[in-house]
């Protein structure tokens, strides 16, 4: 770009008048050797006498470079003396020059303005040289340094240019060889080549470098700033990418890396506890530093996606109005007004005490009297997901808490699972059936059951899947249960039982006309236009077509009717249907169940007893009868342990009794006695059917029938005390359905009654008893005359 020749420019003679070369941009300085671009037309015409003459030319700086023809108030007075090296002529007309500055001049007046600017000049020459003092020496030396200095931190300097500062003693040189290779403003640079002293010329340049060498620093510290930022955002990222290259060079597939990047998203989206994070974390690291198809990987997969899916921070907000609760609950159920009440007092509790380690509610009643719809109104009432699950069979513990990750195919137990499936962590969560859980070798779901429903323990359940804990403290756990005595005691002391018991055909009636049949209405897209069921329909489909304690099947049948009806409507016979007892066959068939036979006369040797099964109270007829034989005893009917006992200890009694009862003794020993209870098909059990059996034995050996209205419900002790039993309500509904007028029942279920509807014992008589006298003389009939017991 620029080079030196040395000369003095003392030396150097110059004509008083030259043309004058006005140039844009850049300010040459003496010695400086460069090209320039000439296209104007005065500056060719300048040039071209120039070189026709003694090749000199005065070069002018323009103050304003956007002057394309500039006048003389627009040049600078103070310019360069050149000699022009070389000319060409480019093609497309401009000039191209080499030239070599020689000395500063001053114009004093131009001359000539046209073709091209001639001025008379006088050389400027600079003041006289001083001496290499000190001060000089050390202004030289400071100007080199910083020329260094730029140099390392980036400024560029051709190197020839370098090794002439090395070696220039000259101040004035010194300065201007700097400032021409320094790249300055036109105005700075045309200020320096008008000094005329050399020393303050090195001081301005010594200046300005030392402005540039600060610029550079900062410039560069900025720069240094900038990609310490972008190092310490992007490190990880290009760690990644570093890896991910290697993994493709080992051919190991990209999709895998985009899938860490995926799960490791879910984590931070999840939420999880601290602990969980870390296992989480932990895992898929392992999985990525595993091939991707291998066994292992799609496990851990697996169990990753288990840990980013559960709810661990997601709940719903409870509503806790209890006024809103009692409207659900009514909404939903008819009656059933004690169970509704506690449940009420249950929600009060909850809401003026926020983490209630209360007791876990258990619904003890027959299927199909609403047990799992009460439920699904609490979570309706409280604003909360509802979930349920049947523990109905269950042997293994690892339903309940899953499988450790090692066995193959493992999964979390169905708790984690049904919490998962809500994506909730404080639903309403049903365990039904907890009396029909069971324990074999693979462990004892009750007791994982136990850690569950334990508001001390539950809040971090440990499944083995999971391997961490998890915090069911949220959930409301509701457990249901068709009988209190099977379920294990451990698990019954967790909970409040809130029985219910099964309907009578009245209260049937009431729960269809107001629950089901606009339920089932609503369900098949017709309305109380299109079809009517009266109530003496509804009481014959509660007693003809269902047999059972809640209304399940009663729905199940009101649903059949309105398929009918839609059907009908759907093939165009549209018109309102009158469903009566009188039609009702046409659209059910014939009845499924007449009611049981009713025993036509007193009978000697049949008891009436009453029965609390699963499905709700029933009737059961025990019979008696004896014939020769040794002294034994048969007992058939599938009578289990406690009933088989309970059958002997009601035969010793009357044994023992026999005198009073006017049986000869040997009638035992020359006889055999068999009791069988009828429906053979049905396992009956427990001591209840004690008093029955008796009386049944007892008739048998008398021969006095047994009053064919009285029923009975009673455990009998070997020495005939009566004691009590459960289940009275479910039995004296089966009393009222067959039309029994007398129920003779412990002493000490006297209490109970009280919870007897009134319109049931309206027309029924209840007879509390102490003793097994009391029974007989209540449904024995009195001996005819003139026979006293039958002898064999
Ligand atoms: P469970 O769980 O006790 O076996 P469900 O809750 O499944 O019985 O009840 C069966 C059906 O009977 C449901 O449709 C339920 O709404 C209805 N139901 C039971 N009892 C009542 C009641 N008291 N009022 C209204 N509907 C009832």
């Amino acid at each position: 770009m620029a080079d030196f020749d040395i000369k003095e420019d003392r030396d150097i003679e110059i004509p008083s008048s030259l043309p004058i070369l006005p140039v844009r941009d850049v300010v040459i300085f003496p010695y400086m050797i460069l090209p320039l671009f000439v296209g104007r037309d005065i500056s060719i015409k300048a040039i071209e006498h120039a070189v026709e003459s003694n090749k000199l030319i005065l070069l002018v700086s323009q103050r304003d470079v956007n002057i394309e023809t500039p006048a003389k108030e627009d040049l600078y007075t103070v310019g360069t003396v050149g000699t022009i090296l070389r000319m060409l002529k480019l093609p497309d007309g401009r000039l191209k020059i080499l030239v070599q500055g020689l000395s500063k001049a001053k114009v004093i007046k131009y001359t000539q303005t046209d073709p091209f600017y001639v001025g008379e000049i006088d050389k400027i020459i600079d003041q006289e040289q001083p001496k290499l003092t000190l001060e000089v020496e050390a202004l030289m030396r400071n100007v080199k340094e910083l020329v260094d200095k730029s140099l390392a931190l980036g400024k560029s300097f051709l190197p020839d240019i370098i090794v002439l500062i090395e070696n220039i003693e000259e101040p004035g040189r010194l300065a201007d060889l700097v400032a021409s290779n320094l790249g300055l403003k036109a105005e700075q640079a045309q200020e320096l080549l008008e000094e005329t002293d050399p020393i303050l010329r090195l001081k301005k340049i010594g200046e300005i470098l030392s402005h540039e060498v600060e610029l550079l620093l900062v410039q560069q510290k900025i720069q240094s700033d900038v990609k310490g930022e972008i190092d310490k955002t992007q490190r990880e990222y290009f760690l990644r990418e570093q890896l991910k290259a290697i993994q493709k060079e080992l051919g190991e597939i990209d999709e895998k890396t985009e899938e860490i990047m995926e799960l490791r998203k879910k984590i931070d989206d999840a939420k999880m506890p601290d602990k969980v994070e870390k296992e989480a974390i932990k895992q898929i690291n392992r999985l990525d530093k595993m091939h991707q198809d291998s066994a292992e990987a799609g496990t851990i997969r697996t169990y990753i996606d288990w840990l980013v899916e559960l709810p661990w921070s997601k709940s719903t907000k409870d509503k806790l109005d209890i006024k809103l609760a009692k409207k659900v609950l009514d909404e939903d159920h008819y009656d059933l007004e004690k169970i509704k009440e506690r449940i009420l007092e249950y929600l009060g509790v909850r809401k003026l005490k926020d983490k209630m380690k209360g007791p876990i509610l258990c619904f003890v009643g027959p299927p199909g009297v609403g047990k799992t719809s009460l439920g699904k109104s609490i979570a309706r009432a409280l604003g909360r997901e509802f979930y349920r699950m049947s523990l109905g069979g269950m042997r293994d513990e690892a339903e309940i808490r899953g499988h450790r990750r090692t066995y193959v195919g493992a999964m979390p137990g169905r708790i984690i699972q049904g919490i998962k499936t809500v994506g909730k962590n404080n639903p309403v969560f049903m365990l039904d059936e907890v009396d029909k859980i069971g324990m074999d070798f693979r462990g004892d779901p009750a007791s994982a059951l136990l850690e569950v429903l334990d508001p001390e323990q539950n809040y971090s359940f440990a499944d083995h899947y999971l391997g961490v804990p998890f915090d069911l403290s949220n959930v409301m756990f509701i457990t249901t249960a068709n009988q209190m005595d099977p379920i294990p005691s451990p698990l019954r002391d967790r909970m409040e039982v809130l029985y219910l018991s099964g309907y009578t055909s009245e209260e049937k009636v009431g729960i269809a006309k107001n629950y089901l049949i606009p339920k089932q209405l609503k369900e098949h897209g017709i309305t109380g236009k299109n079809i009517k069921i009266n109530d003496s329909a509804l009481f014959q489909i509660t007693t003809q077509y269902t047999l059972e304690a809640g209304v399940r099947n009663l729905e199940r049948q009101i649903a059949n009717l309105c398929r009918k009806v839609a059907r009908k409507i759907a093939e165009g016979k549209d018109k309102k249907y009158n469903i009566s007892s009188n039609n009702l066959s046409k659209y059910l068939g014939v009845p499924k169940f007449l009611p049981e036979e009713e025993i036509q006369k007193d009978e000697v040797g049949v008891s009436t007893g009453l029965a609390w099964t699963e499905a709700g109270g029933d009737i059961i007829y025990i019979e008696a009868s004896i014939m020769k034989g040794k002294g034994g005893i048969r007992l058939t009917g599938q009578l289990g342990d406690i009933m088989q006992e309970s059958a002997h200890a009601a035969l010793s009694y009357i044994r023992s009794k026999s005198k009073s009862l006017g049986i000869n003794n040997n009638m035992f020993s020359s006889n055999d006695i068999h009791i069988h209870v009828p429906a053979g098909a049905i396992q009956k059990d427990g001591p209840s059917a004690g008093i029955t059996m008796a009386t049944a034995i007892a008739s048998a050996f008398t021969g006095r029938a047994v009053h064919k209205n009285v029923a009975m419900t009673g455990e009998v002790t070997l020495r005939g005390r009566v004691l009590p039993i459960g289940g009275l309500k479910e039995k004296a509904l089966a009393a009222k359905r067959m039309g029994i007028k007398k129920v003779i029942i412990p002493k000490r279920n006297e209490k109970d009654l009280e919870d007897i509807p009134k319109y049931i014992k309206k027309d029924m008589q209840f007879i509390p008893v102490e003793t097994m006298d009391e029974v007989l003389s209540n449904a024995l009939k009195k001996p005819s005359r003139g026979k006293k017991g039958r002898k064999k």
